[in-house]
């Protein structure tokens, strides 16, 4: 099994329900305890990039406004919500003495070589630096046509992006089970998934929760596409972030998501 101390490279993805409490405000004793963790992770050499949600939400709580109702309502809620995000994870790397640097993508940059390339030397030019990049979806103008379909499949791109040696993807349930743990009360964790196919695609129940947009769907979509390219996922779940020091440890945590071997 890859292990996280062996991997020089990592992108952390955090989602919306994970960072927000029930009502949409942000959940800062479980930031600020990410962003402890990886500041250490950082302290002892790895290079951390992390995938964040949570701008929506955090722009209706600021705002203190409904759920948007259409496109143009979201992306203005993100624009509010992203920078608050930013001044949080600001404030509390640089608690830990280290830097944070914003990167916002839509789909596009992915799908258009020259732009995918700009990205790559950003990413390479800041993790050389000692930057922490925070990235999301450029919310305020992505539309449909644009979007990665929610930060599962983002932060799988970013991944492949950054040259990553790992993703860990930071969830409301412990990792992927035989059925819907929300409906089968034995429903059981696996720990390893070899290879996804349709047996493994059926696991996975419907979307995720009304504050974010993901479910298991969308976290197996990422796993697929980050393993066929030789990277390895972990599914955990990150309301107690003290799991990244477990899985460090060597602990049997989330699922695992392994590389196909060729
Ligand atoms: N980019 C969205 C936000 O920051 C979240 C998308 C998702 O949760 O998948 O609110």
């Amino acid at each position: 099994m890859s292990s996280l101390k062996n991997c020089h490279r990592l992108v952390v993805k955090i989602g919306t329900s994970t960072l927000t409490h029930e009502e949409g405000h942000l959940n800062l004793r479980r930031i600020e305890a990410l962003v402890k963790i990886l500041s250490d992770f950082k302290n002892a050499g790895q290079q951390i990039v992390l995938v964040s949600s949570g701008a929506v939400s955090a722009g209706v709580a600021r705002l203190g406004t409904h759920r948007p109702t259409c496109t143009k309502e979201k992306q203005a809620m993100a624009a509010v919500g992203q920078s608050e995000l930013m001044k949080l994870y600001s404030r509390f790397f640089s608690d830990y003495g280290h830097t944070v640097a914003q990167m916002l993508l839509t789909k596009d940059v992915i799908d258009n070589p020259v732009r995918r390339a700009a990205a790559e030397d950003t990413f390479e030019t800041l993790l050389r630096m000692g930057c922490v990049p925070i990235v999301n979806e450029n919310d305020c103008i992505s539309t449909t046509e644009l979007n990665f379909g929610g930060n599962d499949t983002l932060s799988a791109y970013v991944a492949l992006v950054a040259h990553a040696d790992l993703l860990i993807n930071l969830s409301d349930v412990d990792g992927l089970y035989d059925s819907d743990p929300r409906k089968n009360p034995n429903a059981k964790l696996i720990s390893r998934v070899d290879h996804i196919d349709d047996s493994v695609l059926q696991m996975a129940g419907g979307a995720g929760t009304a504050r974010g947009t993901g479910g298991m769907a969308t976290k197996l979509e990422a796993a697929k596409l980050v393993c066929e390219a030789g990277i390895p996922m972990f599914i955990l779940n990150g309301k107690d972030p003290h799991v990244l020091y477990e899985l460090l440890d060597g602990a049997v945590v989330g699922t695992y998501f392994a590389v196909k071997q060729k």
